[in-house]
């Protein structure tokens, strides 16, 4: 076990590894960040942070030299960073995790290799690819295979043509063509597992996007007890098939046929896990903090229904939201990451609404959010 009072390492500076590194720190812990950026929003809180490059050779040495473990933020830290530092500390996940979560084709065919279920899918090398393709992945999506997120890098293509013009806008790089499928609502589940393959899951989300980025999610999912049961039971198969060390989630397409499948894995806390910080006995990032440390998995155990809002940088259009809308409702929780500029469709925050039911937790959300869209001159929608 890594004691507090040691030095965790964490590559990348963004949300999740700010939200990772109060949870070290609240624990004990300190924090070493790498991260090429300026001050983000791990690096301002870390302990220590070393602005180099993922793949900065002083910078990797220093952190290897610093800290008795190190873990990643977000799934494009380069899997070979990990790799190298695995030969001088614990690391978790694994590069070869990573390396899977990072690559969309590899990622769906992992998938489908391991006869989970998936959207119907084409691997797309190049504009020579389309033509055995015929019409049974349109209209589609085609997503480039590294470095996407949030929903760049897609484009919603009717057919072949719009399919290759996309792939042009895409610089040719390696994509997956996807047939788009209807969706019930999407769902996720985050999960923990450790070094001797004991595993938790959090209750599962449900979880609405607007123009690809995470709106809304509701927990727990208004979704059939045997549709959430299989939603868990496949998340831990993937962790399981993945021989998985650390946390990740699991987000699946719910169909309106009430197929469920897996839509992509992220090999980090997720967006989506953010109400356990309010809601639950213990926050997906502890959780990470413990399977790092080889400290026992914490009780993942829901408090009460909850509802989590995304806060984009939309919401500034007018100046800093006026944060009295969060804070006059006693069971609203607000949540900022510290980032000075606010672009549209930038993530600058989220607030959790605890509540009794998740239909109430969701009313009162809306009635927030629907009040800061107003402020900021948006339609309340
Ligand atoms: P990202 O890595 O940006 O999260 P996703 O593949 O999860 O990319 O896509 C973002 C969102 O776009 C999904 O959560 C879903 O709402 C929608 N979407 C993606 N692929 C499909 C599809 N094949 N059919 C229908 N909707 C899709
Ligand atoms: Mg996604």
């Amino acid at each position: 076990m890594i004691a507090p009072g040691a030095t965790l390492g964490l590559l990348g500076g963004g949300q999740l590894g700010r939200m990772f590194t109060m949870a070290a720190q609240s624990m004990g812990y300190r924090v070493t960040v790498l991260d090429p950026g300026d001050q983000g929003p791990a690096g301002s809180l870390a302990d220590h942070h070393i602005r180099t490059d993922y793949l900065d050779p002083e910078g990797l040495a220093e952190l290897a030299r610093l800290c008795a473990a190190a873990t990643t933020e977000f799934e494009n830290v380069p899997a070979d960073s990990l790799r190298y530092l695995s030969e001088y500390c614990v690391v978790s996940p694994s590069a070869d995790s990573v390396a899977v979560a990072q690559d969309r084709i590899h990622e769906k065919q992992f998938l489908a290799a391991h006869g989970f279920g998936v959207v119907p899918f084409a691997v797309v090398q190049g504009p020579q690819d389309f033509g055995g393709l015929g019409g049974a992945l349109y209209p589609g999506i085609l997503k480039v295979s590294r470095f996407g997120y949030d929903g760049k890098g897609q484009y919603r293509v009717a057919g072949p043509d719009e399919a290759g013009y996309a792939l042009a806008a895409m610089g040719g790089e390696p994509c997956v063509l996807e047939r788009q499928v209807p969706l019930a609502c999407e769902v996720s589940v985050v999960v923990a597992r450790d070094a001797d393959r004991q595993v938790v899951t959090f209750t599962v989300a449900e979880n609405q996007h607007c123009h690809g980025i995470l709106d809304v999610s509701i927990i727990p999912a208004r979704v059939a007890p045997a549709l959430a049961r299989q939603a868990i039971e496949t998340a831990v198969a993937v962790a399981e098939a993945l021989d998985y060390r650390g946390v990740l989630c699991v987000e699946f397409f719910v169909l309106e046929d009430g197929q469920l499948l897996v839509n992509e894995i992220a090999p980090r806390p997720h967006n989506s896990g953010h109400y356990t910080i309010d809601a639950c006995v213990t926050s997906q990032f502890e959780q990470q903090v413990r399977v790092l440390c080889g400290l026992p998995l914490g009780d993942p155990a829901l408090h009460g229904p909850a509802v989590m809002v995304n806060l984009l940088g939309d919401l500034w259009r007018r100046g800093e939201p006026d944060w009295r809308i969060v804070f006059a409702q006693p069971r609203a929780k607000l949540h900022l990451y510290g980032k000075h500029e606010a672009r549209p469709g930038r993530k600058m925050g989220h607030f959790t609404v605890l509540a009794d039911t998740a239909d109430r937790a969701l009313a009162e959300a809306m009635a927030i959010r629907g009040a800061l869209r107003e402020r900021a001159g948006l339609d309340a929608a």
